[in-house]
């Protein structure tokens, strides 16, 4: 098969295999867009990994190409990774108000300057390179979210973002059917839809519903202190707590770094209204009575989580967990984690509180229904079900041939994939191999696999130490050898074995002398026989450091 130099291509770079790090291209033979770019969720067995991050090297290489990244919403797994390729590519960025504000937040946060950004109003067409792009209000769960359609010269690509069709929302308006329809009739190409809630039967929660059941708890606790745990960047769920609170004569209270960022962020574009003195400082909460305050703490991803178990076991300052505390769980989701969330709901019932949890199963996503709705709105000749783990996209395609799209019209596809489109045909033509990057939780740079390695040889095997003085005319040694080590039981540390390893050494090093071998060649060659000595005594592989310092005698 040949190139097809005038099709459209399609290349995911993110978003396919598993949940997060989204971020799709979208090129013509001149022109390159890219739709996103997200972090993915930590991966559990990496010690000091805080996320990855999309492979841009087709970018880099394309670069001339390139004309634009266009954002969809502000949630991490579609902006999270600005920061760490911008400095690279160099471009405009364009988004709808919220979503830039927080990008904005973003490299200031990362010292990053000169970046073009752009917002772009709902309703709104902007021209990035050949490509024609409008921005479609939608729903999800953080404000400003938007699908867009780009027209590209083979017809229309509708790429829906994260979504979900609600139609009593609390902040903004519901989908614009209206649109969606109005391109239905026009003609559709290719629809890149959301599939996270394809299993799931129905259509989701309105907000408006969430509301109701949310005034009733705020009704039956009425004495007591009120503690609630929800996404931060929720803002249809913050306003409604914040406005029950009003209803209720309670002061709010917030608590959580990203609730605040992405609170300050909405309220500045106006998204947000209520009274300015309901909110009042976390320091303060002691001074009022428990029917008169609202402790909101939140986060992203896992954050509420870890911010509520910091409570639980008493190592938050502001908030110690009282008899009759009511600690209510809205809309939050345990992934991965469930044997410390269960330690947290024990030691929350144990000091008294009540749990309670609202809606663990509403989701800014759309279940079946919804996508149902979609296709069936958009007509698309082709589709490729997106942002979803394979179980899922397969049963977005599911969906999708049940109102009639032929099934050889719906791609699953994976990362790295070359889609081939045209106004005839989509396939994939080709594929790019992209690598793991991933990020340094603490120095919150990109990490290479040999430090990863390292740290899990720490992690599992600990660390042993070699220090000595060595006579630097010489090369004989001039202190006695001394060996530390971290992460061995004492026993093992104290044996016989590690005497026997200082004998291994002190040999090595003296055949060096002999030899008169003086370099690093030294270091490297006594950490060697202690490795192999740790690994046939111990069956364990530590990092061994040596720390030799020469001297003058
Ligand atoms: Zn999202
Ligand atoms: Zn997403």
């Amino acid at each position: 098969m040949g190139e097809n130099k005038d099709c459209v291509k399609i290349i995911p770079l993110g978003g396919f295999d598993k949940i997060g790090m989204n971020m799709t291209l979208i090129e013509t033979k001149d022109n390159i867009i890219v739709i996103d770019c997200g972090t993915s969720f930590p991966p559990n067995n990496m010690p000091g990994i805080a996320t990855s991050i999309p492979d841009v090297t087709y970018l880099k290489d394309n670069i001339n190409k390139l004309k634009g990244i266009v954002l969809t919403h502000g949630h991490e797994d579609h902006i999270g990774a600005l920061p760490y390729i911008i400095g690279d590519l160099k471009v405009p960025i364009y988004g709808t108000p919220l979503t830039i504000e927080l990008v904005e937040d973003k490299f200031r946060e990362f010292g990053i300057t000169g970046v073009k950004t752009k917002a772009i109003k709902l309703g709104n067409t902007i021209v990035v390179g050949d490509f024609k792009i409008e921005f479609i209000r939608t729903n999800h769960s953080i404000p400003d979210s938007a699908m867009l359609a780009i027209y590209t010269h083979e017809g229309i690509i509708v790429h829906t973002g994260d979504f979900k069709i609600d139609m009593a929302p609390i902040i903004g308006d519901t989908v614009d059917l209206a649109r969606l329809s109005a391109l239905g009739t026009k003609g559709v190409l290719a629809v890149l839809s959301d599939s996270t809630n394809a299993m799931r039967k129905g259509i989701s929660k309105s907000e408006q519903e969430v509301h109701d059941q949310l005034d009733t708890f705020f009704h039956i606790y009425k004495e007591n202190r009120l503690i609630i745990v929800t996404f931060a960047s929720n803002m249809d769920r913050v306003q409604q707590i914040i406005k029950l609170g009003e209803k209720y004569d309670r002061k709010v209270a917030l608590e959580g770094s990203t609730m605040l960022e992405v609170f300050s962020a909405a309220r500045k574009i106006g998204y947000l209204n209520f009274s300015e003195d309901t909110l009042v400082d976390v320091r303060d909460i002691d001074k009022y009575d428990d029917d008169q305050i609202i402790f909101l703490t939140t986060g992203n991803h896992g954050e509420p989580v870890q911010c509520i178990a910091g409570i639980a076991s008493g190592n938050n300052d502001r908030m110690r967990i009282k008899k009759n505390d009511v600690v209510l769980f809205s809309s939050i989701a345990i992934h991965g984690n469930e044997v410390d969330f269960n330690k947290t709901l024990n030691s929350l019932e144990e000091q008294g509180a009540v749990v309670e949890f609202q809606d663990i199963h509403a989701t800014g996503h759309a279940c079946a229904g919804e996508l149902k709705l979609l296709y069936t709105l958009l007509k698309p000749k082709f589709v490729i079900p997106a942002h979803g783990e394979y179980r899922y996209r397969r049963e977005a395609k599911r969906i999708a041939a049940s109102i009639g799209i032929p099934s050889e019209n719906i791609l699953l596809i994976q990362n790295g994939d070359i889609v081939e489109l045209s106004s005839e045909e989509c396939k994939v033509n080709g594929h790019i191999s992209l690598n793991d990057i991933l990020i340094d939780g603490f120095e919150k740079k990109e990490i290479n696999l040999k430090v990863m390695e390292e740290r899990k040889r720490l992690s599992q095997s600990g660390v042993i130490i070699l220090e000595i003085c060595i006579d630097k005319k010489t090369g004989r040694y001039a202190s006695d050898l001394r060996i530390t080590s971290r992460g061995f039981s004492e026993q093992q540390a104290n044996s016989e074995k590690i005497q026997k390893l200082k004998a291994v050494v002190l040999n090595k090093l003296s055949s060096f002398v002999s030899q008169g071998v003086k370099d690093e060649r030294v270091s490297k060659g006594i950490c060697r026989v202690a490795e192999d000595y740790i690994r046939q005594k111990y069956n364990k592989e530590p990092i061994v450091v040596a720390l030799i310092t020469e001297v003058m005698l």
